[in-house]
């Protein structure tokens, strides 16, 4: 907006950084981990995505490319390593698994229409009201892209490892196999297959430089303000009331403005921000879609350098058993010793940081764990809440250990981070998949830029997808629908650039 029409844009955040989970995450002096994000795709040179990051950064996001075998899957029996090049990953699978080749070639085949389906449903779904919008019909690309990813596997393939494998990005997904949209998994698997990025100086130099254009234009961004309301007045939305959050203090601040948009996610949107202006069906619709999955991390400094055992800039996954609902479930019990799959990166590596190394796993757990935590009886809730990070940080650990021997040595300092308060119940992460993406999320008719109250836009996650890029295009899409931008803007920049 700042770019287009000289808006002047404030940004308010609630947190006392920009970035949500493009933020990086300092401790004890120089150590630097990423909150969230450990590879990006789909940014080639000449790309449009590319090409939109360098118009709303002014040209000063670069990036680098992560290693040809940017991801290494870790299996109770065997490792896989997904190497740049749809072709090369399906041969692999081939070289592996020769009895099911026909099966793996056309389920490549299924991923490509399957992603495409899904780039088609979100353009659909979120073009601006006022432009007709046609259905999707059902066909049978519709059938497969509305398959879980379970009912997909369990009908093309019978090596229970295989399918296992091929699931493999539940994780990134947000989304179990037996609840995940086939469209979801091969839009995910589709954005990696050309290899993986990542940003030049760390992730936090994706707000840093998108910001730029904002601060340029007269803009501004506030950070520790926590949006809680919206000012209507004669039905439209023309400000926000907001709690600046300081030591001790809360201080309440109104802001106004003809256009309001909201990044904190739909779900919270609706139900804490505007749920007056919200229908039953919709708010039915709503209910029945189960709580988002979120993330517990590890941040470890390490004191010798993790190259020496074999790791590199590559993003690892280990899972305990080929069964990843199994594995979900264990994660959901974090807090009574389990935990079934997580993603280990080392962002000193990519950050060529060779003095401080640091290493940062995830793990996808559930809300509802912790809740159940606060609500037992705690002897004496401080020693309860200390013992709990260091129980869950060993539970993780040794998952880790159990399949590169060693690790632990490594490990100089180590921090967790939960996603929620363990005093309130509060959840204090952000949004990372938007809605899940179960079928039933490519038929609603609720999620897109508009929002029932004039004047006020939601983007994020749930809007074209999520991810950096999926994000990325989400703000794009909700400026199409405010100020008429489409994407085909920035294909006409690209052609003549090229020309
Ligand atoms: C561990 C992990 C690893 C990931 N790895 C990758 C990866 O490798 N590649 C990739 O592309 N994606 C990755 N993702 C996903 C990606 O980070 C998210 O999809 C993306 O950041 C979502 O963007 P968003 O803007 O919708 O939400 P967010 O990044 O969550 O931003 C929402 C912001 O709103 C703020 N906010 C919330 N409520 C309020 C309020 N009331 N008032 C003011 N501010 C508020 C939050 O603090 C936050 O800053 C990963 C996510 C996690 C958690």
């Amino acid at each position: 907006m700042a770019k287009f029409e000289n808006k002047k844009v404030l940004i308010l955040e609630r947190k006392s950084h920009l970035g949500g989970y493009t933020n990086e995450v300092r401790k004890q002096g120089s150590y630097i981990w990423e909150a969230g994000i450990q590879a990006v795709g789909q940014i080639e040179e000449n790309s449009i995505n590319r090409l939109i990051f360098n118009f709303i950064t002014n040209d000063s996001l670069g990036w680098t490319r992560l290693p040809d075998v940017y991801s290494r899957l870790v299996y109770p029996d065997f490792i896989f390593e997904i190497e740049k090049g749809e072709e090369n990953f399906r041969k692999d699978l081939i070289i592996m698994f020769p009895q099911e080749e026909e099966k793996i070639s056309a389920y490549f085949r299924d991923v490509k229409i399957a992603a495409k389906w899904f780039n088609r449903n979100r353009a659909i779904t979120t073009a601006p009201l006022n432009k007709k919008r046609t259905q999707i019909s059902t066909d049978s690309i519709e059938k497969i892209a509305l398959s879980t990813l379970a009912e997909y596997l369990d009908a093309n393939f019978i090596n229970p490892k295989l399918k296992a494998l091929l699931a493999s990005n539940w994780i990134a997904c947000g989304l179990l196999p037996s609840e995940a949209a086939f469209a979801i998994h091969a839009a995910t698997l589709n954005h990696y297959f050309e290899g993986a990025y990542y940003p030049l100086g760390g992730s936090k130099e994706i707000s840093e430089t998108m910001i730029l254009p904002v601060i340029q234009k007269g803009g501004m961004v506030l950070t520790n303000h926590s949006v809680g309301e919206i000012i209507v007045e004669n039905g439209k939305a023309v400000g926000v009331k907001s709690n600046e959050i300081r030591i001790g203090e809360k201080i309440q601040r109104n802001y106004y403005s003809d256009i309001i948009i909201s990044n904190i996610g739909a779900r919270q949107t609706f139900s804490k921000l505007i749920p007056e202006f919200i229908d039953e069906q919709t708010k039915k619709e709503i209910s029945e879609f189960t709580e988002e999955p979120v993330t517990v991390t590890l941040y470890l400094a390490l004191h010798s350098d993790p190259r020496e055992m074999g790791f590199g800039a590559e993003n690892i996954w280990i899972y305990k058993t080929y069964n990843h609902e199994e594995n979900y479930r264990l994660n959901s019990q974090l807090t009574e010793g389990r935990c079934g799959a997580l993603m280990l990166s080392f962002p000193s590596l990519k950050l060529k940081n060779t003095q401080k190394h640091t290493a940062m796993i995830a793990v996808l757990g559930n809300l509802q764990d912790f809740r159940n935590w606060i609500t037992r009886p705690h002897k004496n809730k401080e020693i309860s809440k200390r013992a709990l990070s260091g129980d869950i940080s060993n539970t993780i650990l040794d998952l880790v250990e159990s399949r590169f021997s060693g690790f632990r040595k490594m490990i100089g300092f180590q921090d967790l981070s939960l996603p929620i308060n363990l005093d309130t119940g509060e959840y204090i992460g952000g949004n990372i998949f938007g809605f899940p993406a179960i079928p039933k999320k490519f038929k609603v008719k609720w999620l897109h830029p508009e929002t029932p109250l004039q004047n006020f836009y939601i983007t994020g996650s749930d809007i074209s997808g999520h991810g950096v890029v999926g994000g990325m295009l989400s703000g794009v899409v909700t400026l199409n629908s405010i100020m008429n931008v489409p994407i085909s803007v920035f294909r006409v920049f690209r052609d003549s650039k090229q020309k």
